[in-house]
Protein backbone atom coordinates (compact mmCIF):
# COMPACT_ATOMS: atom_id res chain seq x y z
CA UNK A 1 0.00 0.00 0.00
CA UNK A 2 1.21 3.57 -0.18
CA UNK A 3 1.95 5.99 2.04
CA UNK A 4 1.04 9.28 0.51
CA UNK A 5 2.65 12.24 1.89
CA UNK A 6 2.33 16.10 1.68
CA UNK A 7 5.23 18.31 0.59
CA UNK A 8 4.68 21.50 2.85
CA UNK A 9 7.04 23.96 4.48
CA UNK A 10 10.15 22.20 2.07
CA UNK A 11 9.92 18.86 3.61
CA UNK A 12 7.43 15.60 3.37
CA UNK A 13 5.18 14.46 5.69
CA UNK A 14 2.74 11.43 6.04
CA UNK A 15 -0.32 10.72 7.41
CA UNK A 16 -3.25 7.99 7.58
CA UNK A 17 -5.95 9.25 8.20
CA UNK A 18 -8.03 8.53 4.99
CA UNK A 19 -7.68 4.84 2.99
CA UNK A 20 -7.74 4.97 -1.27
CA UNK A 21 -9.33 2.15 -2.30
CA UNK A 22 -9.32 0.07 -6.22
CA UNK A 23 -13.12 0.41 -7.28
CA UNK A 24 -12.74 -2.77 -9.53
CA UNK A 25 -12.23 -4.86 -6.28
CA UNK A 26 -12.32 -2.69 -3.12
CA UNK A 27 -9.06 -3.12 -1.97
CA UNK A 28 -7.39 -0.75 -0.20
CA UNK A 29 -4.14 1.14 -2.59
CA UNK A 30 -2.70 3.82 -0.24
CA UNK A 31 -3.36 5.90 2.74
CA UNK A 32 -3.22 9.88 3.31
CA UNK A 33 -3.94 12.66 5.77
CA UNK A 34 -3.34 15.83 6.65
CA UNK A 35 -3.87 16.10 10.69
CA UNK A 36 -1.51 17.92 12.82
CA UNK A 37 0.23 19.31 9.88
CA UNK A 38 0.54 23.50 10.38
CA UNK A 39 -1.07 24.77 7.37
CA UNK A 40 -0.87 28.35 8.67
CA UNK A 41 3.41 27.87 8.20
CA UNK A 42 3.16 26.32 4.78
CA UNK A 43 1.11 29.46 3.70
CA UNK A 44 3.72 31.70 5.13
CA UNK A 45 6.21 29.75 3.22
CA UNK A 46 4.72 29.95 -0.11
CA UNK A 47 4.36 34.15 1.01
CA UNK A 48 7.85 34.54 2.05
CA UNK A 49 10.22 31.97 0.14
CA UNK A 50 8.28 30.70 -2.62
CA UNK A 51 6.77 34.00 -3.86
CA UNK A 52 10.17 35.83 -4.03
CA UNK A 53 11.98 33.26 -5.30
CA UNK A 54 9.75 32.92 -8.71
CA UNK A 55 9.03 36.89 -9.17
CA UNK A 56 13.16 37.10 -9.37
CA UNK A 57 12.32 35.43 -12.20
CA UNK A 58 11.20 36.22 -15.88
CA UNK A 59 8.47 35.50 -17.83
CA UNK A 60 10.65 33.78 -20.25
CA UNK A 61 12.27 31.40 -17.08
CA UNK A 62 9.05 30.64 -15.63
CA UNK A 63 8.06 29.50 -19.45
CA UNK A 64 10.95 27.62 -19.55
CA UNK A 65 10.22 26.03 -16.18
CA UNK A 66 6.66 24.62 -17.60
CA UNK A 67 8.27 23.40 -20.58
CA UNK A 68 10.70 21.13 -18.12
CA UNK A 69 7.84 20.51 -15.60
CA UNK A 70 5.89 18.76 -18.49
CA UNK A 71 9.01 16.66 -19.80
CA UNK A 72 9.16 15.35 -16.16
CA UNK A 73 5.72 14.51 -16.11
CA UNK A 74 5.85 12.84 -18.86
CA UNK A 75 8.52 10.93 -18.43
CA UNK A 76 6.21 8.58 -15.41
CA UNK A 77 3.32 8.67 -17.70
CA UNK A 78 3.46 4.74 -18.06
CA UNK A 79 3.99 4.37 -14.14
CA UNK A 80 0.85 7.23 -13.70
CA UNK A 81 -1.60 5.58 -16.19
CA UNK A 82 -1.19 2.25 -14.18
CA UNK A 83 -1.63 4.42 -10.94
CA UNK A 84 -4.59 6.05 -12.45
CA UNK A 85 -5.99 2.37 -12.95
CA UNK A 86 -5.90 1.37 -9.45
CA UNK A 87 -6.91 4.08 -7.66
CA UNK A 88 -9.34 6.05 -10.07
CA UNK A 89 -10.67 3.22 -12.24
CA UNK A 90 -9.48 4.47 -15.04
CA UNK A 91 -9.28 3.20 -18.16
CA UNK A 92 -6.01 3.89 -20.18
CA UNK A 93 -7.96 5.96 -22.65
CA UNK A 94 -9.22 8.05 -19.21
CA UNK A 95 -5.27 8.01 -17.91
CA UNK A 96 -4.26 9.87 -20.89
CA UNK A 97 -7.26 12.04 -20.83
CA UNK A 98 -5.71 13.09 -17.60
CA UNK A 99 -2.39 13.02 -17.58
CA UNK A 100 -1.60 14.15 -21.16
CA UNK A 101 -4.65 16.92 -20.97
CA UNK A 102 -1.88 18.16 -17.85
CA UNK A 103 1.28 17.79 -19.39
CA UNK A 104 -0.09 19.88 -22.74
CA UNK A 105 -1.42 22.42 -21.07
CA UNK A 106 2.15 22.62 -18.82
CA UNK A 107 3.45 22.43 -22.47
CA UNK A 108 1.01 25.46 -24.00
CA UNK A 109 1.34 27.73 -21.26
CA UNK A 110 5.43 27.48 -21.76
CA UNK A 111 4.79 28.00 -25.12
CA UNK A 112 2.76 31.36 -24.52
CA UNK A 113 4.88 32.47 -21.96
CA UNK A 114 8.08 32.48 -24.13
CA UNK A 115 6.57 35.72 -25.88
CA UNK A 116 6.41 37.41 -22.88
CA UNK A 117 9.83 37.93 -22.44
CA UNK A 118 11.65 39.56 -19.71
CA UNK A 119 9.33 41.80 -18.00
CA UNK A 120 8.18 41.68 -14.73
CA UNK A 121 4.69 42.76 -15.43
CA UNK A 122 1.94 42.01 -18.24
CA UNK A 123 0.92 45.00 -20.44
CA UNK A 124 -3.15 45.79 -20.83
CA UNK A 125 -4.41 47.98 -23.75
CA UNK A 126 -3.46 50.84 -24.81
CA UNK A 127 -2.22 54.17 -23.49
CA UNK A 128 -4.74 56.90 -23.32
CA UNK A 129 -4.47 60.48 -23.10
CA UNK A 130 -6.03 62.20 -19.95
CA UNK A 131 -4.87 65.41 -19.76
CA UNK A 132 -5.42 68.86 -22.31
CA UNK A 133 -1.94 67.05 -24.51
CA UNK A 134 -0.44 63.30 -24.32
CA UNK A 135 1.90 64.45 -22.10
CA UNK A 136 -0.58 63.32 -19.04
CA UNK A 137 -1.69 59.74 -20.02
CA UNK A 138 -2.47 56.53 -18.35
CA UNK A 139 -2.25 52.71 -19.08
CA UNK A 140 -3.25 49.95 -17.60
CA UNK A 141 -0.69 46.83 -16.50
CA UNK A 142 -0.93 43.49 -14.34
CA UNK A 143 1.50 42.42 -11.83
CA UNK A 144 1.94 39.22 -9.69
CA UNK A 145 0.06 38.73 -6.41
CA UNK A 146 2.48 38.00 -3.60
CA UNK A 147 0.53 36.01 -1.79
CA UNK A 148 -0.25 32.12 -2.17
CA UNK A 149 -2.59 30.48 -5.14
CA UNK A 150 -4.69 27.24 -2.98
CA UNK A 151 -5.65 25.09 -5.46
CA UNK A 152 -8.47 22.52 -4.34
CA UNK A 153 -8.96 19.99 -7.18
CA UNK A 154 -11.72 17.46 -7.60
CA UNK A 155 -11.57 13.82 -7.66
CA UNK A 156 -11.98 12.88 -11.17
CA UNK A 157 -9.03 14.80 -12.93
CA UNK A 158 -5.89 14.22 -10.30
CA UNK A 159 -3.60 14.95 -12.70
CA UNK A 160 -4.95 17.71 -15.34
CA UNK A 161 -6.95 19.73 -12.72
CA UNK A 162 -3.42 20.44 -10.41
CA UNK A 163 -1.39 21.13 -13.51
CA UNK A 164 -3.65 23.02 -15.41
CA UNK A 165 -4.22 25.90 -12.67
CA UNK A 166 -0.44 25.59 -11.58
CA UNK A 167 0.43 26.49 -15.00
CA UNK A 168 -1.37 29.89 -14.83
CA UNK A 169 -0.10 30.55 -11.12
CA UNK A 170 3.44 29.72 -11.46
CA UNK A 171 3.72 31.52 -15.22
CA UNK A 172 2.10 34.40 -13.12
CA UNK A 173 4.84 34.09 -10.61
CA UNK A 174 2.88 33.43 -7.88
CA UNK A 175 3.39 30.00 -5.52
CA UNK A 176 0.87 26.98 -5.19
CA UNK A 177 -0.31 24.95 -2.00
CA UNK A 178 -2.17 22.07 -4.46
CA UNK A 179 -4.73 20.14 -2.78
CA UNK A 180 -6.26 17.24 -4.46
CA UNK A 181 -9.36 15.50 -4.03
CA UNK A 182 -8.40 13.02 -1.63
CA UNK A 183 -10.40 9.35 -2.70
CA UNK A 184 -8.12 9.70 -6.04
CA UNK A 185 -4.90 11.38 -4.84
CA UNK A 186 -2.30 8.79 -5.54
CA UNK A 187 -1.64 10.29 -9.04
CA UNK A 188 -1.27 13.69 -7.66
CA UNK A 189 0.94 12.66 -5.35
CA UNK A 190 3.01 10.75 -7.85
CA UNK A 191 3.20 14.31 -9.67
CA UNK A 192 3.74 16.03 -6.74
CA UNK A 193 6.65 13.82 -6.01
CA UNK A 194 8.20 13.87 -9.76
CA UNK A 195 7.49 17.96 -9.76
CA UNK A 196 9.67 18.36 -6.16
CA UNK A 197 12.37 15.71 -7.60
CA UNK A 198 12.91 17.56 -11.12
CA UNK A 199 14.10 20.55 -8.76
CA UNK A 200 13.05 22.98 -11.20
CA UNK A 201 10.53 24.73 -9.08
CA UNK A 202 12.08 26.97 -6.44
CA UNK A 203 11.19 26.06 -3.48
CA UNK A 204 8.48 27.18 -1.77
CA UNK A 205 6.85 27.98 -4.94
CA UNK A 206 5.14 24.37 -5.04
CA UNK A 207 3.56 22.64 -2.02
CA UNK A 208 1.13 19.46 -1.99
CA UNK A 209 -0.92 18.93 0.75
CA UNK A 210 -2.24 15.29 0.71
CA UNK A 211 -5.68 14.75 2.74
CA UNK A 212 -8.63 17.26 3.88
CA UNK A 213 -8.17 20.92 3.31
CA UNK A 214 -8.24 21.49 7.59
CA UNK A 215 -7.83 25.41 8.56
CA UNK A 216 -5.98 25.95 5.76
CA UNK A 217 -8.76 28.43 4.14
CA UNK A 218 -8.33 30.72 8.39
CA UNK A 219 -5.27 31.78 7.17
CA UNK A 220 -4.97 32.99 3.96
CA UNK A 221 -4.78 37.17 3.16
CA UNK A 222 -5.94 39.68 1.30
CA UNK A 223 -3.64 38.95 -1.65
CA UNK A 224 -3.50 35.12 -1.83
CA UNK A 225 -6.41 33.26 -4.08
CA UNK A 226 -8.16 29.89 -3.92
CA UNK A 227 -8.91 28.38 -7.22
CA UNK A 228 -11.49 25.76 -6.69
CA UNK A 229 -12.81 22.85 -8.75
CA UNK A 230 -15.67 20.63 -7.20
CA UNK A 231 -19.39 20.84 -6.32
CA UNK A 232 -21.63 23.72 -5.71
CA UNK A 233 -22.06 22.81 -2.30
CA UNK A 234 -18.35 22.80 -1.28
CA UNK A 235 -17.90 26.08 -3.98
CA UNK A 236 -20.40 27.67 -2.14
CA UNK A 237 -18.53 26.47 1.34
CA UNK A 238 -15.22 28.12 0.42
CA UNK A 239 -17.06 31.59 -0.67
CA UNK A 240 -18.70 31.97 1.99
CA UNK A 241 -15.62 30.82 4.43
CA UNK A 242 -15.55 33.72 7.37
CA UNK A 243 -11.69 34.65 6.51
CA UNK A 244 -11.84 34.40 2.84
CA UNK A 245 -14.48 36.94 3.19
CA UNK A 246 -13.29 38.77 5.81
CA UNK A 247 -9.85 39.52 3.97
CA UNK A 248 -11.17 39.57 0.84
CA UNK A 249 -9.60 36.58 -0.67
CA UNK A 250 -10.04 36.02 -4.25
CA UNK A 251 -12.12 32.98 -5.43
CA UNK A 252 -12.14 31.34 -8.29
CA UNK A 253 -14.95 28.80 -9.01
CA UNK A 254 -15.64 25.62 -11.61
CA UNK A 255 -18.40 23.91 -10.02
CA UNK A 256 -20.66 21.54 -12.03
CA UNK A 257 -23.33 22.09 -14.71
CA UNK A 258 -25.93 20.20 -16.81
CA UNK A 259 -24.62 20.40 -19.70
CA UNK A 260 -26.93 20.14 -23.02
CA UNK A 261 -25.96 19.15 -26.55
CA UNK A 262 -28.44 20.64 -29.02
CA UNK A 263 -29.79 19.38 -32.80
CA UNK A 264 -31.09 21.38 -35.33
CA UNK A 265 -34.67 19.83 -36.40
CA UNK A 266 -33.36 19.61 -40.08
CA UNK A 267 -30.15 17.30 -39.40
CA UNK A 268 -30.50 14.10 -41.80
CA UNK A 269 -30.08 10.49 -40.34
CA UNK A 270 -26.77 9.40 -41.05
CA UNK A 271 -25.35 12.54 -42.53
CA UNK A 272 -21.86 14.08 -40.99
CA UNK A 273 -23.12 16.32 -38.37
CA UNK A 274 -25.69 13.66 -36.92
CA UNK A 275 -22.74 11.32 -36.95
CA UNK A 276 -20.38 13.80 -35.19
CA UNK A 277 -23.57 14.16 -32.60
CA UNK A 278 -23.73 10.66 -32.11
CA UNK A 279 -19.95 9.99 -31.39
CA UNK A 280 -19.12 13.43 -29.28
CA UNK A 281 -22.19 12.29 -27.13
CA UNK A 282 -21.55 8.51 -26.85
CA UNK A 283 -17.45 9.69 -25.90
CA UNK A 284 -19.22 11.76 -23.42
CA UNK A 285 -21.40 9.06 -21.34
CA UNK A 286 -18.42 6.62 -21.14
CA UNK A 287 -14.94 8.01 -20.91
CA UNK A 288 -14.12 8.12 -17.48
CA UNK A 289 -17.51 6.60 -16.80
CA UNK A 290 -19.28 10.09 -17.45
CA UNK A 291 -17.04 11.73 -15.05
CA UNK A 292 -16.79 14.99 -16.22
CA UNK A 293 -17.63 18.34 -15.59
CA UNK A 294 -18.20 19.11 -19.38
CA UNK A 295 -20.02 15.73 -20.65
CA UNK A 296 -23.52 16.22 -22.29
CA UNK A 297 -25.79 15.43 -19.34
CA UNK A 298 -29.00 16.79 -21.86
CA UNK A 299 -29.35 16.02 -24.90
CA UNK A 300 -32.23 18.43 -26.28
CA UNK A 301 -33.71 17.02 -29.61
CA UNK A 302 -37.05 17.77 -32.26
CA UNK A 303 -39.71 15.11 -31.32
CA UNK A 304 -39.13 14.27 -34.78
CA UNK A 305 -35.82 13.35 -34.42
CA UNK A 306 -35.89 11.69 -30.72
CA UNK A 307 -36.50 7.51 -31.86
CA UNK A 308 -33.96 7.38 -34.52
CA UNK A 309 -31.10 9.38 -32.80
CA UNK A 310 -32.08 7.16 -29.72
CA UNK A 311 -31.99 3.66 -31.94
CA UNK A 312 -28.55 5.11 -32.96
CA UNK A 313 -26.79 6.30 -30.09
CA UNK A 314 -27.83 3.01 -28.02
CA UNK A 315 -25.91 1.36 -31.36
CA UNK A 316 -23.00 3.33 -30.66
CA UNK A 317 -22.19 3.12 -26.62
CA UNK A 318 -22.38 -0.78 -27.85
CA UNK A 319 -18.80 -0.19 -29.02
CA UNK A 320 -17.92 0.50 -25.45
CA UNK A 321 -17.47 -2.51 -23.51
CA UNK A 322 -17.88 -2.30 -20.03
CA UNK A 323 -15.51 -3.77 -17.24
CA UNK A 324 -12.37 -3.91 -15.86
CA UNK A 325 -10.09 -1.46 -17.29
CA UNK A 326 -7.08 -3.38 -16.60
CA UNK A 327 -8.27 -5.25 -19.61
CA UNK A 328 -7.70 -3.09 -22.64
CA UNK A 329 -10.64 -4.21 -24.63
CA UNK A 330 -12.93 -2.36 -22.00
CA UNK A 331 -13.75 1.35 -22.87
CA UNK A 332 -16.18 2.57 -19.89
CA UNK A 333 -14.37 0.86 -16.32
CA UNK A 334 -16.13 1.83 -12.63
CA UNK A 335 -16.64 5.01 -11.41
CA UNK A 336 -14.38 6.17 -8.83
CA UNK A 337 -15.20 5.36 -5.08
CA UNK A 338 -18.35 3.89 -3.30
CA UNK A 339 -19.65 7.19 -2.56
CA UNK A 340 -19.70 8.06 -6.14
CA UNK A 341 -21.87 4.79 -6.82
CA UNK A 342 -24.18 5.61 -4.01
CA UNK A 343 -24.49 9.18 -5.33
CA UNK A 344 -24.93 8.09 -8.80
CA UNK A 345 -27.57 5.33 -8.24
CA UNK A 346 -29.64 7.60 -6.44
CA UNK A 347 -29.28 10.48 -8.83
CA UNK A 348 -30.34 8.17 -11.14
CA UNK A 349 -33.50 6.80 -9.73
CA UNK A 350 -34.28 10.55 -9.43
CA UNK A 351 -34.26 10.86 -13.22
CA UNK A 352 -35.99 7.90 -13.26
CA UNK A 353 -39.57 9.43 -12.02
CA UNK A 354 -39.59 11.43 -15.11
CA UNK A 355 -37.84 9.84 -17.66
CA UNK A 356 -37.95 6.35 -19.11
CA UNK A 357 -35.20 3.64 -19.78
CA UNK A 358 -33.84 3.64 -22.98
CA UNK A 359 -30.36 1.74 -22.41
CA UNK A 360 -28.67 0.92 -19.19
CA UNK A 361 -30.29 1.67 -15.86
CA UNK A 362 -29.87 1.54 -12.30
CA UNK A 363 -26.71 0.29 -11.41
CA UNK A 364 -26.30 -2.77 -9.25
CA UNK A 365 -22.82 -3.57 -7.23
CA UNK A 366 -21.29 -6.45 -8.74
CA UNK A 367 -19.32 -8.02 -5.84
CA UNK A 368 -17.24 -4.51 -5.33
CA UNK A 369 -16.94 -3.26 -8.77
CA UNK A 370 -18.27 0.07 -8.95
CA UNK A 371 -19.51 -0.16 -12.57
CA UNK A 372 -22.57 1.35 -14.16
CA UNK A 373 -23.85 0.80 -17.73
CA UNK A 374 -24.11 3.87 -19.77
CA UNK A 375 -27.71 5.04 -19.21
CA UNK A 376 -29.82 6.59 -21.74
CA UNK A 377 -33.16 7.98 -20.48
CA UNK A 378 -35.66 10.07 -22.84
CA UNK A 379 -37.90 12.58 -20.94
CA UNK A 380 -41.15 11.84 -20.28
CA UNK A 381 -42.11 15.37 -19.25
CA UNK A 382 -39.00 17.82 -20.74
CA UNK A 383 -40.12 20.27 -18.07
CA UNK A 384 -39.60 18.54 -15.25
CA UNK A 385 -37.15 20.86 -13.03
CA UNK A 386 -34.76 17.62 -12.08
CA UNK A 387 -33.63 17.19 -15.47
CA UNK A 388 -32.40 20.70 -15.21
CA UNK A 389 -31.15 20.84 -11.96
CA UNK A 390 -29.89 17.19 -10.98
CA UNK A 391 -25.97 16.55 -12.04
CA UNK A 392 -26.00 12.68 -12.30
CA UNK A 393 -22.23 12.02 -12.27
CA UNK A 394 -21.30 9.20 -14.27
CA UNK A 395 -22.94 7.18 -17.53
CA UNK A 396 -25.94 8.77 -17.78
CA UNK A 397 -27.72 11.62 -20.15
CA UNK A 398 -31.33 11.93 -20.84
CA UNK A 399 -32.87 12.46 -24.26
CA UNK A 400 -35.37 16.33 -23.90
CA UNK A 401 -37.71 16.31 -26.95
CA UNK A 402 -38.82 19.89 -28.11
CA UNK A 403 -40.60 21.40 -30.46
CA UNK A 404 -38.36 21.88 -33.20
CA UNK A 405 -38.49 25.87 -32.57
CA UNK A 406 -35.69 28.22 -31.91
CA UNK A 407 -36.48 29.47 -29.11
CA UNK A 408 -37.23 26.66 -27.08
CA UNK A 409 -33.85 24.84 -27.64
CA UNK A 410 -32.55 28.08 -26.34
CA UNK A 411 -34.80 28.08 -23.45
CA UNK A 412 -34.41 24.35 -21.90
CA UNK A 413 -30.95 24.77 -22.57
CA UNK A 414 -30.51 27.93 -20.58
CA UNK A 415 -32.96 25.75 -18.21
CA UNK A 416 -29.42 24.63 -16.71
CA UNK A 417 -28.77 28.10 -14.40
CA UNK A 418 -25.24 27.92 -16.37
CA UNK A 419 -23.23 25.76 -17.53
CA UNK A 420 -19.31 24.76 -18.64
CA UNK A 421 -20.30 24.19 -22.67
CA UNK A 422 -23.44 23.78 -24.04
CA UNK A 423 -23.29 22.04 -27.90
CA UNK A 424 -25.00 22.67 -30.99
CA UNK A 425 -25.53 20.41 -34.29
CA UNK A 426 -26.54 22.47 -37.41
CA UNK A 427 -25.58 22.96 -40.53
CA UNK A 428 -27.61 26.31 -40.87
CA UNK A 429 -25.34 29.04 -40.28
CA UNK A 430 -28.90 31.40 -39.50
CA UNK A 431 -30.12 28.57 -37.21
CA UNK A 432 -26.69 28.44 -35.47
CA UNK A 433 -26.12 32.19 -35.06
CA UNK A 434 -29.62 32.74 -33.33
CA UNK A 435 -29.18 29.97 -31.17
CA UNK A 436 -25.53 30.73 -30.57
CA UNK A 437 -26.58 34.03 -29.35
CA UNK A 438 -29.37 32.65 -27.38
CA UNK A 439 -27.29 30.98 -25.19
CA UNK A 440 -24.13 32.27 -24.88
CA UNK A 441 -25.08 34.16 -22.00
CA UNK A 442 -25.04 31.39 -19.55
CA UNK A 443 -22.58 29.56 -20.93
CA UNK A 444 -19.13 29.61 -20.76
CA UNK A 445 -18.22 27.89 -23.88
CA UNK A 446 -20.57 27.26 -27.08
CA UNK A 447 -19.34 24.22 -29.38
CA UNK A 448 -20.67 24.71 -32.61
CA UNK A 449 -21.07 21.27 -34.65
CA UNK A 450 -21.40 21.26 -38.33
CA UNK A 451 -20.38 18.99 -41.16
CA UNK A 452 -17.95 22.18 -42.40
CA UNK A 453 -15.45 21.12 -39.75
CA UNK A 454 -16.68 17.35 -38.33
CA UNK A 455 -13.50 16.00 -39.93
CA UNK A 456 -10.93 18.19 -37.64
CA UNK A 457 -13.45 18.85 -34.71
CA UNK A 458 -11.91 18.06 -31.47
CA UNK A 459 -14.82 16.78 -29.12
CA UNK A 460 -17.18 19.48 -26.99
CA UNK A 461 -16.15 17.72 -24.00
CA UNK A 462 -12.10 18.75 -24.23
CA UNK A 463 -11.10 21.60 -22.29
CA UNK A 464 -8.63 23.65 -24.37
CA UNK A 465 -5.71 25.92 -22.72
CA UNK A 466 -6.47 28.36 -25.84
CA UNK A 467 -9.71 28.92 -24.81
CA UNK A 468 -11.67 29.72 -21.28
CA UNK A 469 -13.03 27.21 -19.20
CA UNK A 470 -15.37 27.83 -16.79
CA UNK A 471 -19.35 28.88 -16.73
CA UNK A 472 -21.73 31.60 -15.14
CA UNK A 473 -24.30 30.71 -12.30
CA UNK A 474 -24.18 27.09 -11.43
CA UNK A 475 -20.92 26.30 -13.06
CA UNK A 476 -19.62 28.17 -10.69
CA UNK A 477 -19.25 32.03 -12.38
CA UNK A 478 -15.58 31.27 -13.06
CA UNK A 479 -12.80 31.54 -15.54
CA UNK A 480 -9.89 29.66 -15.91
CA UNK A 481 -7.50 29.20 -19.00
CA UNK A 482 -8.10 30.83 -22.36
CA UNK A 483 -4.17 32.03 -23.16
CA UNK A 484 -3.08 34.93 -21.06
CA UNK A 485 -6.64 35.32 -19.95
CA UNK A 486 -5.32 32.54 -17.11
CA UNK A 487 -3.20 34.82 -15.32
CA UNK A 488 -5.62 37.64 -14.71
CA UNK A 489 -6.36 35.77 -11.41
CA UNK A 490 -3.06 35.45 -10.10
CA UNK A 491 -1.99 39.45 -11.14
CA UNK A 492 -3.49 42.49 -9.97
CA UNK A 493 -4.47 45.07 -12.73
CA UNK A 494 -3.32 48.43 -11.99
CA UNK A 495 -3.86 52.09 -13.86
CA UNK A 496 -0.93 53.96 -13.74
CA UNK A 497 -1.19 57.77 -14.70
CA UNK A 498 1.69 60.09 -15.35
CA UNK A 499 3.95 61.63 -17.72
CA UNK A 500 3.51 59.61 -21.07
CA UNK A 501 7.05 59.10 -21.87
CA UNK A 502 7.69 57.32 -18.96
CA UNK A 503 4.72 54.93 -19.36
CA UNK A 504 5.84 54.68 -22.67
CA UNK A 505 9.61 53.54 -21.93
CA UNK A 506 8.86 51.61 -19.11
CA UNK A 507 5.75 49.78 -18.58
CA UNK A 508 4.92 50.07 -22.52
CA UNK A 509 3.71 46.96 -24.85
CA UNK A 510 6.56 44.75 -25.75
CA UNK A 511 7.09 44.08 -28.91
CA UNK A 512 5.29 40.46 -28.59
CA UNK A 513 2.15 42.06 -27.02
P1 LIG B 1 -16.21 17.95 -3.85
O1 LIG B 1 -16.72 16.90 -2.94
O2 LIG B 1 -16.87 19.28 -3.81
O3 LIG B 1 -14.66 18.10 -3.51
C1 LIG B 1 -13.83 18.94 -4.26
C2 LIG B 1 -12.60 19.30 -3.45
O4 LIG B 1 -12.98 20.14 -2.36
C3 LIG B 1 -11.88 18.11 -2.84
O5 LIG B 1 -10.49 18.33 -2.92
C4 LIG B 1 -12.37 18.13 -1.41
O6 LIG B 1 -11.47 17.52 -0.53
C5 LIG B 1 -12.42 19.61 -1.16
N1 LIG B 1 -13.25 20.02 -0.04
C6 LIG B 1 -14.36 19.42 0.44
N2 LIG B 1 -14.86 20.14 1.47
C7 LIG B 1 -14.05 21.21 1.63
C8 LIG B 1 -14.05 22.33 2.52
N3 LIG B 1 -14.99 22.49 3.44
N4 LIG B 1 -13.05 23.24 2.43
C9 LIG B 1 -12.09 23.11 1.48
N5 LIG B 1 -12.05 22.08 0.60
C10 LIG B 1 -13.03 21.14 0.67
O7 LIG B 1 -16.25 17.49 -5.37
P2 LIG B 1 -15.77 16.11 -5.99
O8 LIG B 1 -16.74 15.05 -5.62
O9 LIG B 1 -14.33 15.91 -5.75
O10 LIG B 1 -15.89 16.44 -7.56
C11 LIG B 1 -17.04 16.22 -8.32
C12 LIG B 1 -17.70 17.52 -8.69
O11 LIG B 1 -16.75 18.39 -9.28
C13 LIG B 1 -18.77 17.33 -9.74
O12 LIG B 1 -19.90 18.01 -9.34
C14 LIG B 1 -18.17 17.95 -11.01
O13 LIG B 1 -19.12 18.52 -11.89
C15 LIG B 1 -17.28 19.00 -10.45
N6 LIG B 1 -16.19 19.30 -11.38
C16 LIG B 1 -16.16 20.51 -11.99
C17 LIG B 1 -15.13 20.80 -12.88
C18 LIG B 1 -15.03 22.13 -13.56
O14 LIG B 1 -13.98 22.40 -14.13
N7 LIG B 1 -16.03 22.98 -13.52
C19 LIG B 1 -14.13 19.86 -13.13
C20 LIG B 1 -14.19 18.64 -12.48
C21 LIG B 1 -15.24 18.37 -11.60
P3 LIG B 1 -11.67 16.00 -0.05
O15 LIG B 1 -11.60 15.15 -1.26
O16 LIG B 1 -10.52 15.81 0.87
O17 LIG B 1 -13.02 15.94 0.62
Amino acid sequence: MHNLKSYLSGSWHSGTDSTLVNPMNGEAVAQCGSSGLDLGAAVTYGQDVGGPALRAMSFTERAAMLKGLAAAVHEIRDELLDLARINGGNTRGDGKFDVDGGTGTLAAYASFGKRLGDRAYLSDGDTVQLGRTARFSGRHVRVPRPGVAVHINAFNFPAWGMLEKAACAWLAGVPVISKPGTSTALVAWRVAEQIVASGLVPEGAFQFLCGSAGDLLDHLGPMDGVAFTGSAQTGLKIKSHPNVQAQNVRVNIEADSLNGAVLDGDLEPGEETWNLALLNIATDMTQKAGQKCTAVRRIVIPENLVDQFAEDLVAELKRFPVGDPADRVNRVAPVAHPGQFDDVKSGMAKLLEVSDVICGGLPEKEGEALLVQPTLLKATDSEASVLHELEVFGPVATLIPYDGTRSEAIRLCNRGGGGLVCSLYSDDAKWAEEVVLGVAPWHGRVWIGSKRMAEQALAPGMVLPAMVHGGPGRAGGGEELGGLRGLDFYTQRVALEGFSGLLDQRFGPAEQD
